[in-house]
């Protein structure tokens, strides 16, 4: 028999965009949300930063591509039936579950 206590879980509910301040919610406005860029990590030997610094930022899919977008490698989606079908794996679906076959059909079809 299990026990259960109660936990408290903390998760990112809002996001600001550190360049434009567009406020970008799961709720409210998914498409951002789901789009935002948010590099974190720390540093390790590093002239750039000091040694051990933790980097993050938060940025808007616009932001993205306009501070980023001359480096950026932006390749079109592509399955191998020439569908829409990769895109699948990246629409978020809050109400279902989605499993890794269903995300990548593919994949698993080839391996059989
Ligand atoms: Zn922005």
């Amino acid at each position: 028999m299990r026990e259960y206590r109660e936990r408290t879980v903390q998760e990112v509910a809002a996001c600001t965009c550190d360049r434009c301040g567009r406020r970008m919610t799961p709720v409210d406005d998914q498409l951002e949300w789901y789009e935002k860029m948010s590099p974190d990590w720390r540093g390790g030997f590093c002239p750039v930063f000091q040694d051990g610094t933790h980097v993050s930022l938060d940025l808007c899919q616009q932001c993205v591509r306009d501070t980023l977008g001359p480096w950026l490698r932006v390749d079109s989606p592509s399955a191998p039936d020439g569908s829409i079908q990769t895109l699948k794996g990246a629409v978020p679906r809050p109400d279902a579950l989605v499993s890794v076959e269903q995300m990548n059909p593919w994949d698993f079809h080839e391996r059989d």
